[in-house]
């Protein structure tokens, strides 16, 4: 499975930087975090609106 890193993402939870990739599962568009292990799904809804998938954005997590 391919993982990429999501250029300029901040951790939701640890608020490190450039430490979150992206990658898909079964049709899920996963996110976890390289530091800390915190994971996020596209069926939590939020990640689709947090996370851009093209590897040119820089995108940003604002922690709710
Ligand atoms: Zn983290």
């Amino acid at each position: 499975m391919r993982k990429r890193f999501i250029a300029g993402a901040v951790c939701p939870h640890c608020h490190k930087k450039d430490t979150l990739a992206l990658w898909r599962e079964n049709n899920v568009d996963v996110v976890e975090c390289a530091a800390c292990g915190h994971q996020m799904r596209e069926a939590d809804k939020q990640v689709r609106d947090q996370v851009c998938s093209q590897e040119q954005v820089i995108c940003i997590f604002h922690p709710e």
